[in-house]
């Protein structure tokens, strides 16, 4: 204590700062969570510890205040707290509630893989998502079933959400997918359209197969808006019926949205630049109706509320 008190003296000097070191100390024994701390420990609390602990009071005040003052906080992510020791106040450094959160965040970051979507999906919810109406309840009730059998071990088949533009297919995936990142289950959520398009493009430099395999094998996928690429066999045949075979056989859990039924799907990838191919179109529905059970969403545009 003799130690900092001197140092401070020194620096209140070099300031040529007016002000003495005991009107500092009785200023920090002011704050009202130092009162606090001192009336709630009153019990443990030494003959003459405030006054012996009057450096630490000090020090907890200023750094409290440097941590308030957000933009120059110099302690990155922690804050000060009052401890009793031996008697004694002491000053101990712990994580701030946002610096927690942010690791939090951080940590549901690495379970989720958004591909191509916005990230404005990231804080979707399931408990935004029940508005009452009947048109989302069945897909609603699917979804927080299969989460709560899968966190069970229950591994259940996926669903395959169909329905108009703007009915909420997308932000349900998303809800999904957040609820089960959050609960340590790796989820990958592709705009299907997008990374048709993007995957085009890295078949030249391999890293298409490597794309490829990651969908394979991610625990749970979800293709958003599927049917909604530009189709072509390849991407047909070589890209979707090789990440559903693969998930097929392993039974990992696969989620949809489209806005195309499962039929009105088939219908989609029988045609591909003028060739008819509904062999090819019926083996890629089978994967997609083993992997997942259809449901349809309806009600209004949310797009576009009135
Ligand atoms: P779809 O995929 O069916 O076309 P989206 O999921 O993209 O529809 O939903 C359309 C819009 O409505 C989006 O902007 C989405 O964020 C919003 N939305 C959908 N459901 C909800 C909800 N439960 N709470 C808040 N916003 C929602
Ligand atoms: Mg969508």
């Amino acid at each position: 204590m003799q130690n900092i008190s001197r140092v401070i003296n020194q620096l209140l000097e070099k300031k040529n700062v007016n002000i003495s070191l005991d009107e500092l100390m009785s200023d920090a024994i002011k704050d009202k969570d130092v009162q606090k701390f001192i009336k709630d420990n009153k019990a443990k609390l030494d003959e003459g510890a405030i006054e012996k602990s009057s450096a630490n009071i000090y020090e907890y005040v200023t750094q409290k205040k440097a941590v308030e003052d957000e933009l120059n906080n110099p302690l990155y992510g922690y804050e000060p707290h009052l401890i009793m020791n031996d008697g004694l106040i002491e000053v101990s450094y712990e994580p701030t509630q946002a610096s927690l959160d942010k690791s939090k965040q951080k940590k549901l970051a690495k379970q989720l893989n958004y591909i191509s979507l916005p990230d404005s999906l990231k804080t979707a919810s399931l408990n935004d998502y029940n508005d009452g109406s009947e048109g989302r309840f069945e897909a609603l009730a699917g979804c927080a079933s299969f989460i709560r059998d899968y966190l069970n071990d229950e591994i259940g088949k996926g669903f395959f959400l169909c329905g108009d533009f703007g009915v909420g297919k997308t932000y349900l995936l998303a809800a999904t997918a957040n609820k089960l990142a959050e609960k340590g289950t790796p989820v990958s959520v592709v705009h299907f359209p997008t990374f048709a398009s993007t995957i085009r493009s890295q078949v030249q430099n391999n890293t298409a197969i490597i794309e490829i395999e990651r969908l394979q094998k991610t625990p749970i996928l979800m293709l958003d808006d599927i049917g909604a690429e530009t189709l072509t066999a390849w991407i047909r045949d070589d890209v979707l019926g090789v990440i559903l075979q693969h998930r097929m056989e392993r039974r990992l859990p696969t989620f949809f949205s489209s806005n195309f039924s499962m039929a009105e799907l088939e219908n989609h990838l029988t045609y591909v630049k003028g060739d008819v191919e509904p062999v090819k179109a019926k083996r890629i529905m089978e994967r997609i109706k083993s992997l997942s059970y259809e449901v349809t969403i309806s009600g209004s545009n949310r797009r576009n509320p009135e």
